[in-house]
């Protein structure tokens, strides 16, 4: 399992790879990767935190990119339904997909006291679930976990 997220990494080519994996996906699927999409996905992927829909929109109106709350509706929705961001239901907030345009059935580990959220990979039709649900003839489409925890530098801190 590979999480992104939590461990040390070079940010800004964190931010840079994750904004041209979209554009690159955009182009090949003939979708517009408009100005505010790019800047919306640039700010959930800037701290690895889930933001809210008037987190956005506060950031998108402060830059002048829309004040209206569709602006920062649409370009979620649009994110969202491509693969691009996921939504986090327990905190209503959206993350940036770790992998966008990957086939993934993603997991969210979401820390407690910082909110920040990674991304694992974890395919509940594998494993216990997908085994329980195969013993009833159940085929799972869809599965979403999301933990809630300590990352390692909120452990740190707590010790
Ligand atoms: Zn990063
Ligand atoms: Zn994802
Ligand atoms: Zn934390």
């Amino acid at each position: 399992m590979e999480t992104t997220g939590f461990e040390r990494h070079d940010h800004g080519a964190c931010i840079r790879d994750g904004v041209s994996a979209v554009d690159a996906r955009c182009r090949e699927l003939g979708l517009q990767f408009t100005p505010v999409r790019r800047r919306v996905l640039e700010l959930l992927l800037e701290g690895h935190r889930a933001l809210g829909a008037y987190d956005i929109l506060d950031r998108l109106r402060e830059e002048g990119l829309g004040s209206q709350p569709p602006v920062a509706y649409r370009a979620l929705d649009f994110l969202v339904k491509h693969g691009f961001a996921h939504k986090i239901e327990r905190l209503n907030a959206f993350v940036a997909c770790a992998c966008p345009g990957e086939s993934h059935m993603p997991a969210f580990l979401i820390c407690r006291q910082c909110d920040k959220v990674a991304e694992a990979e974890a395919d509940m039709r594998d494993g216990r679930l997908g085994e329980s649900a195969a013993a009833v003839g159940f085929r799972i489409e869809r599965a979403v976990v999301e933990a809630e925890g300590l990352c390692p530098s909120c452990q740190g801190a707590a010790a």
